[in-house]
Order: C-alpha cells, then structure tokens, then sequence
C-alpha cells in the first residue's frame, strides 16, 4: 500500500539500528544511542543537517541479539519506522552517549541498502500514508469501501474506548487519551494503543510487519482485549487506584508518549479528580477576597488539565495549598485592658519604666482609636535587654498570636517579597509564610534586628520592608510568589536594633525609636532572681526546693563570668548552675534509690568515688555537703560551688592590674552590644620621630590620635615632658607606638581623644595614670574637650569594671541624670571642659604635678 497523497518521506534514510524496542508510528520513543554506527549517524546527520528533512531517520529494530556492535552489518529487519528526531541529548557518563526523542511517522520497506558505513544507508519505500490532518469523517469514508475493514475499526475503537473508560478519568493523561480517540483517524489507533498498552516486543514488532491495515486491526485486537481483561482482574482483586491506572500508561523505556497529540482539545474538562475536587471546596470556603479566588480558580482549572507528572503540576498545587491555607479572612479579637497590660507587663519586666510606659501609651492611643496607622515602635538597644521578650509581651496583652522575624544578614528582597512563582524551588517571602505559621491575620510580628539588613545585586530587602510597614501601601501588599494582594494592614509590626546607626533612613523615618538601655548591676541581680533564676529552674525540672542562688553568688556570676550590657550571658550562666545541679539531683535520686541511704547519710553515699567532692565534703562550712545533699534538702550555690560549675573566674578586677606602667590608660567605648571599656597602651622607642597606630582604627581615630600628639608637643612645656634624650619635643629621636585593643569600635574614634592624650601624657612623664579612673571625650586642636554620645552605656561599663572616677565632657553633665542613683552613688563624675582638667583628674595629685597652680577640675561626685 504505497502512498501516493500526503506527505512524502525522503527515498533515502539513514537507519538508526535500535535493539531497545519497536517504535510504532504514531508515538514517541527514547532511544539510547552507543553502537559506533548509531554513534555516526547522529554525529554526521542529525547534528550537522540543517533542514527538516534531515532530521528523519528510518528506525530499524535490530532483532539480533545484544551482541550487536559488531563490524559488519547483521540483516537488516526489511521493515522499519520512518521517525523524526525531536530531541538529542549528548552525555559523556558513564561513556559517551545520545540520547533521542523520536516520534514515529509510517513504516517503509527497506528496498536496497545504498551503503554501510560508517552508518547504513537505504532506498526505502513509504509504507503508510502520512496525512497532515484527517478528520474522523474523512477517515471512516477511507476505511468505508471495505466492509470488514470498517467493522474491524469500530470494533477496534469500541475495545479502546473500553479499555480508557476502566481508567480514572481523574487522571489528566486519561482524559486526554479519551478525547484523544475520537480526533485520531481510526487507522492510526492500532499504532497508538499498541505501543501505549503492555505488549512484548515480539507483539509490537508484529504490529509493525502489518502492513495491511486489515491485518494490523486484526493483530492489535486481541492485545486490546487482553489489557481489557487483565484490568477488570485487577477491579475485581481490588480497588483501583490511580497508581495502576498510571502503570498501564506508564511511559517504560521503549514505551511512549501518544504521538498525535498535537491538537488536543483543551476545553470542557471537566472531571474532577478527588484531590482536586477537597482542593476546589478548601479554596471556596477560604473566605479569600474576590481577586484572590478568581486565581485560585483559574489555577485549579489549570491543573485539572495537567498530568501529574509534570512538574508544573507540584508547583500550582503547593501555590494552591498556601493560598487555602493564608488566614484571609480569620483573626483573633484583641481584648486590651490597659490596666491589665500593666500589671503584664510589670511582671513581666523588671525595670525598663521608660519603655513600659511608651509602650502602654501607645497601647492606649490604639485603644481609643482602633486603627494601627501610626509610628512602628522600634526598640533599640544592645543584646538581651529584653526587647523580644516585651514585644511577645504586648502579643500576649493583646491576645494576639506572636510571630518573630529575623532579618539580620536578610540581603535579597525576595525574602521579603517572596520568589516568582517560575521555578520549582520558588516560595513566598518571610511575611507571607510568618502568617501562614500564626494562621491569622492581625498577628504581633517582630522584626528583629532591622538594622543588620543587608544589600545585594538582588535588590534591596529595606525597600521591600518599607511597602510592608508604610500603612499607606500595606493593605495590598503584593508577595510575588503569591501575586495578589494581601492585606497587612492589620498586623502590629515591631522593630527591634542594636543600633539606628546602620538602620537604612527610609525605614528609620517610619519607626518611633524607644531606646533600650543596658542594666545596672543591681538591676540584673534582681532580673535574675525575679524571672532568670525562676525560668530557668523550670526549664530544667527543677523547683526552689532543690537549688538557690543566692544575692551574693548572682553578684559573683555578674561581675565575674559575664561582662555584657543585657542579661543574656547571665542567664546562659544560670542555666549551666541549673544543668549541674540536675546532675546532682537526679544521682541523688539514684543513690537514695539504689541504696536506700536515709536522709542524713546521704552524703557520705554520695560522695564515693569522686575525690573532688571528698575535698569538699571535709570543708568546714558544710556548704559542699549541701551540695551532694539529698533533693529534699536545697543544694545552695555559694562562691567555691559556683567556681566548681563555672571554672575560673572570666573576668578579673583587671583594671588596677593592668595601669602599672606609665603609658595605659582606660577609655570608655560605646559598641551596638552596650558600652565597653578598653585600654589604650603607648610605648616609646628610639627612633626618627614616627607615630605608629595598631588595633581597630577608623580615620576618625587616627586623626585623633594626631591631635592628641599635636597638642602634647606644642604643650610639651607647660606640662614638663621630655622625650628620650631629654629634650622637650616628646617626638625627637624617639618613635611612639599607640595601641587600642580590639573591641574598640572604629566610628567611635573621636571619643577616644582625651584617652589617648592621657596615655600619651603618661608616657612622656613616666608617671602612672590613676588606677581607678576611665574617660571619654572628644578633643580639639585647642586642647577643649567637646561632648560624646553613649554617656549612660559608658557610665554603666565603667561601673560594671569597677571603676571609681569616670572623667566626662562638661557638655554631658546633663546626660548624667539618666543614670540610675546608685550607681551615681558610687562613682566620681568629673566633668571637663578642657584637657588640662582632664589631665588634672587622670592623674594622682594633678598633672603635671602639684607644683603646677592648675586650676583644679570641678567634681561633681555624689550628685
Ligand atoms: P533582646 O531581644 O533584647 O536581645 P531578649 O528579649 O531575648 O533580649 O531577652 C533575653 C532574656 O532576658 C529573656 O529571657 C528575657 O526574658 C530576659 N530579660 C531581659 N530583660 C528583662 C527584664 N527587664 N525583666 C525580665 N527579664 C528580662
């Protein structure tokens, strides 16, 4: 039946020689090629050839068995498929191979081999007709002369349209196969089913040697049949599932995709699958405003079409998921009582009354007004001062749910704003999946650390932040993996900094900053013993019963195991207090039970086998005996059990130890994590009068350090320095090395000045700088001492390190009032206009000694 309409097939093909499986017209193949031939014949013909033409190949199955890279070519099967190459996939693993997609088009006969290598060449002869299009119609009037011809075909299409209608018409792929049945010319459906359902290679290449359409309905029927009855074994055994529905279409190495699908029917389909008719009731009852449904119901019509397998699939579906399950329309009533926030927060919080009170303010304004447009609250300050702590507290008076985000080292904006919903791995941004978490809509959502938000090529997370907080923009805040809008606006945003220095200005210009101050000493032992001590005993299980920390040991653990603004590392010690002693606890229990020891011999019976406790057990204040004491007897922490848990101390009175040579001094630093005191250290050696600097330094403390050498040496006279050789120029002969440690701040150089001239000073006099003395403050070429900020910060690290006099710009006076009177109490103020009353208060007896009438610097100690 040679062809004499339609599409022609060149006259001569090269043959892809394939042992893997029978590719019948009409479906699509993949096909590893690794033989040499092959290997040629892809190389020189589909990768070299530019026209169409050159891209069909003739697919032989290769009968013979696998041993087939011989030299010479086996006899070739005289009929093959004429297909055309879609795709070629080179691979160098595990060896050098393509692989190609190819969709068959009609048989033809070999006629004359042309030539063998380096791949085979034949005159072929087209076999089947190959029509651009066909309807059905035209179709049955071309089988119709023929009676049994046409009674073959519709008995053939009635088995097909049985066998698709055992399959769940869930399945995409089904569906499509069912409609596919009726566009396909019936002559082409003994191919397509043949090579879809499960038939051997033998049955397939039997297909293919039908060459009369009678002959290949009549050798394709009972394979038909025999799928059909194996199915309905299978209903019978047990239920269908879409596992087994797929399996039967599975596409198997050598299996196939239907070939003629190219004008599939997209519309009307309207079969729901299980999944996706629980998906369709979930998205109508998600109560989502109107331009939000209308895409979900677009795409769930989308994926009512697709196969499952397709990845796009998974991706709608999880778009799907998340749009149900976004709290559109659920949130929880706020139930403020601003009396009750109080008495909340108060317990909550020890100390902090600034805060507490702006914070009930703001509560209250929110109260009257019930809207939330207004300043985001920002509370700056250093680490563990309890900033997340208050912010879960005003959730928690509010009755809303709390949701934390953290920002710091966020540099991309779609984490902010979510992914484009165009590849696999794309997901929403932290908003949008913060309130998938709360599952309502008006949550308390902390930023935490906003001022560490980084910059990248993917664009700026501070602008995305922006559209978030702005309540002009926030009601359609637009995710762009959600892509439509989300309303925020009634969401409480909270902010939380250690500085507003690196707080990007757009976003600083929306919050109302609340600064949070670190804790005097005093504070934090209270801190501990009102909520630390107490959390933490009940997050190890344990109750008062069984440890206590008393006053003295807390004060021990502040100044010397942790030396920090907040309370963070404190309560970290506490926590190792509390590890230790559920050791103790719990071998107690085991020692009382093993041993049955009664209460007042349980020492003893803990005590065997570790000589560290024997040590103890013999020490006179019975203290260690508490601490192997049974649990029903507290276990006291005092300073030798605290040494034993925490080791040797961190943090020595350092400060005396270390001002024993001229040359140091103790400046005051202000740092994001609190203030800090640092040792500034000089040292002098022959030289050509070079000024070296080491240690974190900015400009800003170079210049510094300039300045400060600059008036020593035009001062050199006043103030009875000398350099190495005796002269009066501190710089001749002589170099001078200037240290600061690290831990400094480099932006905070200017308030080093008065340091380094003291340090400074000191060398050149050999005398020794006051041990109990820190300072900061900014100086002129003038020698006047101008205003620094952080003056409370400062304040609070010289009292932690247990400095007495603290040498302050006069122009800070008025910062003094914030600090806390005790501490006022038990430090010396002197406030300095310039470096002569400086100097004067740095050193022991005056500067440069008491020889000199120097006005004396003005002492306000004891404010
Ligand atoms: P931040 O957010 O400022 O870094 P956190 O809020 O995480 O600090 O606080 C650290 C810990 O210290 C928390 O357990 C918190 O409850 C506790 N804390 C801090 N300040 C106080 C305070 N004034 N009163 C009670 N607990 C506090």
């Amino acid at each position: 039946m040679s062809s004499n309409s339609g599409i022609q097939i060149p006259s001569r093909l090269p043959l892809l020689l394939t042992h893997e499986g029978v590719l019948l017209p009409g479906s699509t193949m993949r096909i590893s090629v690794e033989t040499a031939r092959n290997m040629h014949l892809v190389k020189n013909r589909l990768l070299k050839g530019t026209s169409l033409k050159s891209t069909i190949i003739g697919v032989i199955p290769n009968t013979r068995d696998p041993e087939y890279d011989t030299e010479d070519l086996p006899t070739l099967h005289s009929i093959g498929t004429a297909g055309l190459a879609v795709q070629v996939v080179g691979s160098n693993w595990p060896k050098p191979h393509y692989t190609l997609l190819i969709t068959g088009l009609c048989r033809f006969r070999v006629a004359q081999l042309l030539k063998e290598g380096p791949f085979p060449v034949a005159e072929v002869e087209q076999l089947d007709k190959l029509e651009q299009y066909t309807s059905p119609e035209e179709m049955s009037e071309a089988a119709g002369p023929d009676g049994e011809l046409g009674e073959l075909s519709q008995r053939f299409y009635q088995a097909a349209v049985q066998l698709v209608g055992m399959l769940d018409m869930s399945v995409p792929v089904v569906a499509k196969l069912r409609r596919l049945l009726d566009s396909l010319p019936r002559e082409t459906l003994p191919d397509v089913l043949a090579s879809m359902i499960h038939t051997s290679n033998n049955e397939k290449l039997q297909v293919l040697d039908a060459v009369s359409l009678e002959e290949r309905f009549k050798k394709t029927l009972p394979l038909l049949t025999r799928q059909i009855e194996g199915l309905k074994l299978l209903q019978k055994t047990r239920k269908p599932r879409l596992d087994d529905d797929k399996r039967v279409l599975a596409v198997r190495k050598g299996g196939v995709l239907p070939g003629r699908q190219f004008s599939l029917d997209e519309e009307g389909d309207d079969e729901d699958g299980d999944d996706t008719a629980v998906l369709e009731r979930k998205v109508k009852g998600a109560n989502m405003p109107e331009p939000a449904l209308r895409v979900c119901l677009k795409e769930l019509k989308r994926l009512k079409k697709m196969p499952q397998s397709m990845p796009e699939y998974a991706l709608t579906r999880n778009y799907l998921d998340l749009m149900v399950e976004l709290p559109w329309s659920k949130s929880t009533t706020d139930c403020l009582d601003i009396h009750a926030a109080r008495v909340l927060l108060d317990s909550d919080h020890y100390a902090m009354e600034k805060l507490k009170r702006r914070v009930l303010e703001y509560l209250a304004v929110r109260q009257l007004k019930s809207t939330l447009k207004g300043p985001i609250l920002c509370f700056v300050g250093p680490p563990g001062v309890g900033k997340t702590s208050v912010g879960r507290s005003i959730a928690r008076t509010l009755g809303r749910e709390f949701h934390r985000i953290a920002l710091g080292g966020v540099c991309d904006q779609s984490d902010i704003r979510g992914h484009r919903r165009t590849y696999v791995g794309s997901m929403p941004g932290r908003i949008i999946n913060g309130l998938k978490t709360v599952g309502v809509n008006n949550p308390v959502f902390l930023l935490d650390e906003v001022d560490k938000l980084g910059k990248s090529l993917q664009g700026d997370p501070a602008s995305a932040l922006l559209e978030v907080l702005d309540p002009e923009q926030n009601h359609s805040f637009t995710d762009h993996y959600l892509n439509v809008a989300f309303d925020l606006s009634q969401v409480l945003f909270i902010a939380t900094a250690n500085s507003t220095a690196t707080i990007p200005p757009a976003l600083l210009d929306r919050m109302e900053v609340l600064q949070v101050q670190g804790y005097t000493q005093e504070e934090k032992v209270e801190i501990a013993h009102r909520h630390l001590i107490p959390h933490q005993l009940e997050q190890h299980g344990l109750t008062p019963q069984q440890l206590q920390i008393p006053q003295d040991t807390t004060q021990d653990i502040i100044s010397k195991y942790t030396r920090e603004a907040g309370v963070r590392s404190l309560e970290r010690k506490i926590g190792a207090i509390c590890r230790a002693v559920a050791v103790k606890v719990a071998e107690g229990h085991n020692v009382t039970k093993s041993e049955a020891a009664p209460a007042e011999s349980a020492p003893q019976g803990a005590e065997h086998g570790e000589g560290k406790r024997g040590r103890r057990a013999e020490e006179p204040d019975g203290v260690s005996a508490d601490m192997a004491a049974p649990p029903d007897m507290p276990i006291v922490i005092d300073h030798i059990a605290l040494k034993d848990i925490l080791g040797p101390h961190v943090f020595e009175m350092e400060v005396s130890e270390r001002l024993t040579l001229p040359g140091v001094a103790v400046g005051l630093a202000w740092t994001p994590l609190g203030g800090e005191i640092m040792f500034v250290e000089a040292s002098r050696m022959e030289g050509e009068g070079q000024l070296t600097l080491t240690g974190q330094l900015g400009d800003v403390m170079k210049e510094s350090a300039h300045l400060a050498m600059s008036w020593l040496r035009s001062n050199a006279k006043t103030y009875q320095l000398t350099n190495l050789v005796g002269g009066s120029d501190p710089l001749e002969g002589t170099d001078i090395h200037l240290h600061f440690p690290a831990g400094a701040v480099t932006k905070d150089g200017p308030s080093a000045g008065v340091t380094m001239v003291t340090v400074l000073a000191s060398l050149f006099s050999g005398r020794l700088v006051r041990s109990d003395v820190a300072m900061t403050g900014e100086i002129t070429l003038r020698g006047l001492v101008l205003p620094v900020g952080g003056i409370k910060d400062k304040v609070l690290a010289a009292h932690r390190a247990g400095v007495k006099r603290v040498i302050i710009p006069k122009r800070n006076e008025k910062d003094l009032e914030e600090i806390p009177a005790n501490v006022r109490k038990e430090l010396d103020f002197v406030t300095a206009s310039n470096l002569d009353e400086v100097l004067n208060a740095a050193f022991d007896g005056g500067f440069p000694g008491m020889s000199n009438p120097l006005t004396l610097p003005h002492i306000v100690s004891k404010l």
